[in-house]
């Protein structure tokens, strides 16, 4: 007679057989054997990324330098990459235009013909379902490169910041803009702009204020805008990367109660912690804002690492992603659904 091997997952002990502990599986959260048929999985499957989760910032500069960011382009560029954009599914951009005659006021940045009113007239009357925020802050405008105006003695002039940001965005509103972002972290200036948009009629106009974390990840955004200020004020204004969740948290109440719409974080990278936590936190929309300082990673990851990537924000919290890797991504997931479909 020969040995009987014992059938799988049981084992023979004294002639009796014993049944292996399997592990539970199914259940809430368990692994249901059922979940390996191909039908079945595809049932439950969502992509981890979609093209309307993303949206892309524009910078509009008379020059723009050789080899700089994706995105970075010339007044002539503004449309047909709006228009490129919008053809790949992107549903949304940030404008940021560089200042050519920066002055201590930022005069140019009330000029109703700067690079950045053109541009969102430009391309609201060419692809109007875009929607546009603008960036409202000083620094792109200033000579000396703050982001809000100095009183004579260098500290910062607050009813005059207040008054050049409020009719940055007016400006901004009338040329078409959906919403516009105050990028100062000044406290008020939420509360001013909003207040300026509604007294003009543009109640339907959104504000969305950056919650802006001291980071490397700004620097090739600041070399291609030269918008590195002369002297230290800007840090002041910024959250310290060691507290940044509770500083957060606290700032996004003060947005919140001076009426913004919705938050936009920045950078994201090295700030997911802080993201989930202001996701959990507030109820407006959360913008996660992988800076230019991203991208460089982002290139080296490839489109797919960059679309998991990307992908991991929003399951952290996003309800959309600012990023320079928009249009790889949003590029890469039209070929993916071509070649599902
Ligand atoms: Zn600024």
């Amino acid at each position: 007679m020969g040995h009987r091997r014992p059938p799988h997952g049981e084992d023979r002990l004294g002639g009796v057989h014993v049944v292996a502990a399997v592990p539970r599986q199914g259940g809430p959260g368990g692994i249901s054997p059922g979940r390996a048929r191909h039908a079945v999985r595809s049932l439950y499957e969502r992509p981890l990324l979609d093209v309307r989760d993303l949206t892309a910032p524009l910078l509009v500069l008379p020059v723009p330098p050789a080899g700089g960011l994706p995105g970075a382009v010339a007044p002539a560029d503004v449309v047909a990459t709006a228009s490129r954009w919008h053809a790949l599914g992107l549903r949304g951009l940030k404008l940021f235009a560089f200042g050519r005659d920066r002055s201590p006021k930022a005069d140019e940045a009330l000029d109703p013909e700067n690079l950045m009113v053109r541009a969102v007239r430009s391309i609201k009357s060419t692809v109007p379902d875009m929607v546009v925020t603008t960036e409202v802050c000083g620094c792109a405008w200033t000579s000396h490169g703050e982001c809000v105006l100095l009183t004579e003695d260098g500290d910062t002039d607050l009813t005059a910041s207040y008054a050049l940001m409020s009719r940055m965005a007016v400006l901004h509103a009338d040329a078409g803009a959906d919403a516009v972002s105050p990028t100062a972290m000044l406290d008020g200036s939420v509360r001013a702009v909003r207040d300026a948009l509604t007294g003009a009629g543009h109640h339907s106009v959104g504000v969305s204020p950056n919650i802006a974390l001291h980071t490397e990840l700004y620097g090739p955004f600041k070399r291609v805008m030269r918008t590195d200020p002369a002297r230290g004020n800007r840090r002041g204004f910024q959250l310290e990367p060691h507290r940044a969740r509770r500083q957060a948290l606290a700032q996004a109440r003060r947005w919140e109660a001076e009426g913004a719409d919705s938050l936009c974080l920045q950078p994201a990278m090295t700030a997911v912690d802080v993201l989930t936590s202001l996701r959990a936190a507030t109820d407006v929309r959360v913008i996660a804002y992988s800076t230019s300082g991203e991208y460089a990673a982002l290139k080296a990851l490839g489109p797919r690492g960059a679309t998991e990537y990307l992908g991991s924000l929003k399951r952290a919290g996003a309800d959309l992603v600012l990023t320079f890797a928009a249009e790889d991504v949003a590029t890469h997931l039209g070929a993916a659904r071509d070649h599902a479909g």
